[in-house]
């Protein structure tokens, strides 16, 4: 591998840090392998928001080789919502120019004195003045930095004036429109007065054996091209589910209270590619290209929004407008926010201005009416300005809630808002979000797929009816290794790359001679480290719960009635994981077994 570079803010100082080959051996890269650089750093007591607090850059071994989605890296750390580890992929074509200049990653650490932004031109790093930046969106100030570093094909990853002001789910965006939305890494790198990191590198991406490599990443990219799956997203976007998920009701509407939604046609997939859509795009050497680029009344072309943009500014909060939900799609992105996250913080003010929990005068005057653009849009700004009730609301639901005295309304886990995914809808997600190292996550288990019938034979992955309980336990938690060896890789979960084709990606990529159980077991390894992790933070048995919305059954819709069992669900998961019913932490054998000997000792002494 290459090395990674450590930066402190507060020194300037430099240096270059080598993985030891076990970790790269047993982590791939990615997430699980900044999870284990980071094991010793992220204590209980750490404030994310820290100086000391570290924010690692992370590629994977495919990232920038043109492979199946490869153009992906991550942004790890300490979540400032939640506690807990976090992680947060994102695509667009940083990650492939980092691996250009020379490094597999960028492990930031302190606090800069001002606002400063990075340019690392190969193996130059230069730490400019960003003063004049501060306060841009993302937007202006990628096309500001590139200007400066007088570099056309340097890439730029860059926070908002909401990471600036340490909005507790502030993303950090590259290229156009792509963001690590979740878990706040925006936040972190505010709080360390760091605006933007450009990078340019010359150098060819190393991988360990092309020649094996090149005929089976062209063949791979191929049946990806020809898969019905991808055809689907790239015809209309990730968008595209929003029919389907509301059919089955697993598409939640006004706050997680409604199991169906009327007008969906109106904010579908099919509608924007019919409407307003003009081109598509994709991350570095994707064949996919999910992205949308859509033109308003005023011509100008924009990014158009995902599922779970239109679903959390749509059905969420009763809104069927589509062009509203672009545009507030596009203030989050120039903001630097998390559309999931503020979405849904949003939608709990309108529920608990519903309820008179809350009223005019908490609202700064705005009355929240279900379904109104106007009052949403004056929500948004308030919270990426931190003003007003933004000001708590930038908190996250959790704190929001909690302010009011009504934490058990807020639909969230650990901290981080559920996603657009119901478990009412497709169970398997009740475990999902409740076992997510990084809060209500659907990332790191997609596992709605697979209660849609999408399985993996090859993986043991198979199909239980998408209200079957705790008999899928230990499918999910197959599929969750599986999908953490994407997040090692840092692959796309869109790509429906077979197993066969991964494990041999990663063999000539790595050298080495996996078969898919090696690969789901190095899966299985970093699930139970960032669990680990989570425990030595102070996560235990009792985290693991679903909000008391998602247990409530839906009254219509195509799911009316089905209530998740979370409890037997949750015992039958940790005996699938082989994990403590008591403590929830993994047990001494299971770590032990894993080749975490460092762990074992840490989590039972
Ligand atoms: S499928 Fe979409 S998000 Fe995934 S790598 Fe391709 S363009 Fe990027």
């Amino acid at each position: 591998m290459q090395p990674i570079l450590k930066i402190d803010l507060a020194s300037g100082k430099t240096e270059e840090y080598r993985i030891p080959e076990k970790w790269e051996k047993d982590f791939l890269g990615g997430a699980s392998l900044a999870a284990r650089i980071l094991y010793s750093s992220l204590t209980r007591e750490l404030d994310p928001l820290a100086p000391q607090a570290p924010l690692l850059f992370m590629t994977g071994p495919m990232t920038g080789t043109s492979g199946p989605t490869t153009g992906r890296f991550v942004v790890c750390g300490k979540g400032p919502a939640t506690g807990l580890w976090a992680e947060s992929n994102i695509g667009g074509f940083w990650g492939p120019e980092l691996r250009a200049a020379g490094y597999d990653g960028l492990w930031i650490t302190g606090k800069a004195e001002e606002p400063i932004y990075l340019w690392l031109n190969g193996n130059k790093l230069e730490v400019r003045n960003a003063a004049h930046l501060w306060g841009q969106n993302t937007y202006a100030a990628q096309e500001r930095v590139k200007e400066e570093v007088g570099e056309k094909s340097a890439r730029v990853c860059v926070i908002g004036p909401a990471g600036e002001k340490q909005v507790l789910f502030a993303s950090i965006m590259c290229d156009h429109g792509r963001m690590a939305g979740r878990t706040g890494m925006g936040a972190v790198m505010g709080a360390k007065n760091l605006k933007a990191i450009a990078v340019r590198g010359a150098n060819q991406i190393p991988v360990f054996d092309l020649a094996k490599y090149a005929p089976l990443r062209s063949e791979s990219n191929r049946i990806l091209k020809q898969d019905n799956e991808a055809k689907v997203l790239r015809e209309i976007g990730t968008a595209g589910a929003a029919n389907y998920a509301e059919y089955l009701g697993a598409m939640p509407a006004k706050y997680y209270s409604r199991g169906a939604f009327e007008n969906v046609d109106n904010i579908s997939g099919a509608k924007m590619t019919e409407t307003i859509l003009v081109a598509r795009s994709a991350c570095q050497g994707c064949v996919i290209a999910c992205g949308r680029v859509v033109k308003l009344g005023d011509k100008a072309k924009r990014k158009g929004p995902e599922y779970e943009t239109i679903l959390g500014f749509g059905p969420n909060l009763l809104n069927d407008n589509l062009e509203a939900i672009v545009d507030l799609g596009e203030l989050c992105d120039r903001y630097g926010m998390d559309t999931i996250s503020t979405a849904n913080t949003v939608g709990l003010a309108f529920h608990l201005f519903e309820k008179g929990v809350i009223t005019e005068k908490d609202t700064d005057g705005i009355i929240l009416k279900w379904g109104d653009v106007d009052a949403i849009e004056r929500l948004v700004n308030l919270i990426g300005r931190r003003k007003g009730i933004g000001d708590l609301l930038a908190q996250g639901s959790r704190r929001f809630a909690a302010h009011f005295k009504v934490e058990e309304e807020a639909v969230q886990v650990n901290g981080l808002e559920v996603a657009y995914h119901d478990p009412r809808g497709v169970s398997g997600m009740a475990l999902s979000y409740a076992t997510s190292p990084r809060g209500a996550c659907h990332n790191q288990s997609d596992y709605f797929f697979v209660d849609w019938g999408h399985t993996h034979e090859s993986l043991g992955i198979t199909y239980f009816d998408r209200h079957a309980q705790a008999e899928k336990a230990a499918n999910v938690a197959r599929h969750q290794d599986w999908r953490t060896m994407f997040n090692s890789i840092v692959m796309c979960i869109f790509a429906n790359t077979e197993p066969e084709m991964q494990v041999k990606l990663i063999n000539a990529a790595c050298g080495l001679d996996w078969t898919i159980e090696d690969m789901l077991k190095a899966g299985e390894r970093g699930w139970n480290l960032k669990r680990a992790i989570n425990n030595r933070m102070g996560l235990s048995r009792a985290n693991d719960k679903l909000p008391k919305a998602l247990l409530e059954p839906f009254p219509e819709g195509g799911s009316a009635g089905f209530e998740p069992d979370i409890q037997g669900m949750l015992h039958a998961y940790y005996d699938a994981r082989g994990w403590d019913a008591e403590t929830g932490k993994p047990s001494r054998k299971k770590l032990l077994e894993l080749g975490l000997d460092e762990m074992a000792r840490d989590l039972w002494g």
